[in-house]
């Protein structure tokens, strides 16, 4: 993983589940995808919010940009299931 020069990010499908704004059909919170986590954690303009994993201390995913990567734009305000999210926890 060797991301400096782009800056961090993943994609959304990597989180797994994500909340939608029925409004503006925004990406609003995801799963957060360490397997330390396992928590909702709000975007602030696109990047994960500040929270703290389950075992303590910050998590190292805080500041991340989360690239909305749906495919199915059409369901805008359900939680989507991904098989990404197995892949994530399982790192
Ligand atoms: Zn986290």
């Amino acid at each position: 993983m060797d991301d400096c020069e782009r800056g961090p990010w993943i994609l959304w499908s990597h989180c797994g589940f994500g909340k939608f704004d029925p409004h503006t059909n925004a990406l609003v919170e995801v799963a957060c995808p360490s397997r330390f986590c396992a928590v909702w954690v709000r975007l602030v303009d696109g990047k994960l919010a500040d929270h703290e994993r389950t075992d303590g201390g910050p998590c190292p995913w805080i500041g991340v940009r989360v690239v909305d990567d749906r495919t199915d734009p059409s369901k805008p305000n359900e939680l989507i299931y991904t098989e990404a999210l197995e892949w994530v926890r399982d790192q």
